[in-house]
Order: C-alpha cells, then structure tokens, then sequence
C-alpha cells in the first residue's frame, strides 16, 4: 500500500550495527555461519555465496555440500564438511540455496534447526508457507522478482509492478522477513517499516552478485543481527563493495570482485 512507512538505513546506523569482536571474543563468539550451496552443475555459486560469508562479520564458515574443492581452492579458511547439515557441526545461522539445483535434501535439516535461515535461490522453490511457519528461529527470504513471483504464483511483470506491495504480502505470508531483490531493494519484515537500500548500483545486474549476498547476510545473522538488520545492512555493504569495486566513473565488475571490496566497505560506512 502507499502509505506503508518506509526507511532507509544511513552510514551512522550501519556502523552501530556492524558486529566487532569484542576483546575477549573468539571465532565461536563471533558466529559461526553454514553454507549450503554449488553443485557439480554450479560449483562457482558456493564459491561467491563463502566469499561473501567470510567477509560479512562471522567468525568462521561452515561449507556443507558438492563443491568443497572448488571452495577450499579459493579459500582455505573455510571449513568444510561432507555429509548431511545436521551432521557439520555447531553454527549460528544457516544460509541455504544459491546453485543448488534440485539438491533439495538438505533444506530440511536446515529448516528444522533452531538457528536464523537465509533461503536464496533454488531453495526458494521448495519452500512452503507452512514449513518456514513452523520455524522456532528467524528465515530470511532474499528472492528477486522471478523468484518473488514464483513464491507468490504470480509472474515477473506485476511483482516489478508492486514491489511494496509484493514484499509485505510475502513477509505475511511466510511469516518471514524477505528482502527483494533489484533496482530497488527492500527488506521487510511481517510487521513494521520497509527499509529500502540507498547503496545498489546497476553494475549489480551480474551473474552471481546474489549469490555473495546471500553470504554476507548470512554471516551478519550468525554475529547475532536480527533478520531485518542482517538484510538490510547486508544490502548496504553489497551495495558499497558494488560501487566501490566499479570505481568513480562506473566499470563492468564480477561479483567475486564484490566479495573483494567488502572489507573496503566496511571502512567506508566507519
Ligand atoms: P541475483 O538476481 O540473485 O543474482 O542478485 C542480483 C543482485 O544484484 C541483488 O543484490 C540485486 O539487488 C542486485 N541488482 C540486480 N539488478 C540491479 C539493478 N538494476 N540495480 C541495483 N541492483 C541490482
Ligand atoms: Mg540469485
């Protein structure tokens, strides 16, 4: 509806909400995130969807699936596990979807823990109103319109055409917060103000810049980020890395380089 209140987040409110370790933390402490993501088809999205992960203010990442040479090639911080999620270990959140594919197994160990979810991507397309409702934590849903459209059955061009409107009915719906994804994000929550990101930048629109979201986020959720601060301040520092990594003038950037400039980011809003 039109007059929904809305918000945006400012450099000021970002920097009080950035998880820092305090002086007596340690990696525990400080959250430990799990990723569900890639497969042999998608290998580079568990990649992006890590990147973004140990870069978003956790103190460790948990990889749980096909993809985990390709992960640790990249980054031998990680820590990665074979076998089911439930069986990977202690986390704080999970982030479960991007590059997937049909590997929907793992989506009920992960819903049925007792940690925040993040649920991007193909997980998106097995979830139901009544197993994100039965929920005992916080999930977050972070679709772009094709997805929101699918969520909701109905198509691209009129989730494009109420995008307000669009995130709210799916916040009520699933009894979740849900960020949509595009030109204009937004983060909602099943009751409250819309906050509506000032950072995103069109050189966004590049394959697997979602993908490093859905990780930073989820990382900001296991440091202990309610659902609405995690998506929203996930999106401002997605939003600044873009801008940063594309430079003044604009450039053509990959998403691994938004991964890259998180830390820039961080800085800035600092
Ligand atoms: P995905 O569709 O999952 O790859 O995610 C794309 C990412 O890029 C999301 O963070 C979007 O919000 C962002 N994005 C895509 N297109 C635009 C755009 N035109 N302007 C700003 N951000 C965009
Ligand atoms: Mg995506």
């Amino acid at each position: 509806p039109a007059d929904a209140a809305m918000e945006a987040l400012q450099h000021a409110d970002v920097a009080e909400l950035l998880p820092r370790p305090a002086a007596e933390s340690d990696k525990y402490r400080r959250g430990v995130v799990g990723v569900v993501a890639g497969s042999a088809r998608y290998p580079g999205a568990a990649v992006l969807a890590v990147a973004g992960a140990l870069r978003g203010g956790a103190g460790a990442v948990r990889y749980v699936g096909p993809a985990a040479d390709a992960v640790l090639a990249r980054f031998p911080e990680t820590l990665v596990h074979a076998g089911p999620p439930d069986k990977a270990g202690r986390v704080q959140s999970w982030v479960i979807g991007p590059g997937i594919g049909d590997e929907s197994e793992a989506l009920d160990d992960v819903l049925a823990s007792d940690v925040p979810v993040l649920v991007d991507a193909d997980g998106l397309r097995f979830l139901t109103p009544q197993r994100v409702r039965a929920r005992h934590a916080e999930t977050l849903l972070t679709p772009h319109a094709g997805e929101a459209a699918a969520l909701l059955g109905s198509g691209r061009a009129e989730v494009e055409a109420a995008r307000l409107a669009t995130v709210g009915e799916l916040a009520r719906r699933f009894g979740a917060t849900v960020l949509l994804k595009g030109s204009t994000t937004l983060v909602a929550a099943a009751d409250g103000p819309v906050r509506v990101n000032p950072t995103g930048t069109s050189w966004l629109a590049t394959a697997g810049s979602g993908d490093v979201l859905s990780g930073v986020t989820g990382s900001l959720l296991a440091a202990g980020l309610p659902a609405r601060d995690a998506g929203s301040v996930g999106a401002y520092l997605h939003g600044l890395a873009a801008r940063r990594a594309a430079g003044p003038a604009g450039a053509p950037i990959l998403a691994s380089e938004v991964a890259a400039h998180l830390d820039a980011a961080w800085r800035d809003v600092t």
